[in-house]
């Protein structure tokens, strides 16, 4: 069980670098023409984007079908890459690009991050000259940039009580 835990971690881990891999060299390379639905504006509530969703749920359910009767580690990694696509969905889909309205403006200097990240990311319409291709992983230099925000955040806030 342990054991377990540790390779879904391992995997949660490995799917980030697969994910941000994949991202730059394949998304904005030869399936660019899939990805571009979600470099685009539209008023569309599905893009062809949507089905890399598909790819990896696929993937993940072969793993949980190959990995249980006996319960081996190909269930563990099913295991991690459903709980990549789970914070994958809820950070990305969710709580940057707002497709469901659930989440409100955050002082959290991580979240923040990775929004502005992910946001230099979209200022790009083209497939090329991109940068931030990873979701989870945030350059330092976001950190120093949102922290900054936060900051301003909290001193507006007490601002406005004093008034
Ligand atoms: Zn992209
Ligand atoms: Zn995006």
């Amino acid at each position: 069980m342990l054991m377990g835990v540790g390779i879904m971690f391992l995997t949660f881990i490995g799917m980030e670098a697969i994910a941000w891999a994949m991202h730059k060299y394949v998304l904005h390379g030869f399936l660019w023409f899939l990805h571009k639905s979600h470099h685009t504006r539209h008023q569309h509530t599905f893009e062809w984007n949507d089905l890399f969703f598909a790819w990896y749920g696929s993937l993940a359910m072969l793993f949980f079908i190959f990995g249980s009767e006996p319960l081996d580690y190909r269930f563990w990694i099913g295991a991690g890459i459903t709980l990549y696509g789970v914070a994958y969905f809820l950070i990305h889909d969710v709580f940057i690009h707002r497709r469901i309205k659930m989440f409100g403006r955050t002082s959290n200097v991580y979240l923040k991050a990775l929004n502005m990240a992910h946001r230099v990311h979209h200022k790009v319409k083209g497939k090329h000259g991109s940068e931030s291709f990873g979701m989870l992983w945030v350059a330092p230099r976001y950190f120093k940039a949102a922290s900054e925000v936060v900051n301003k955040q909290e001193q507006d806030k007490s601002g406005a009580v004093h008034h």
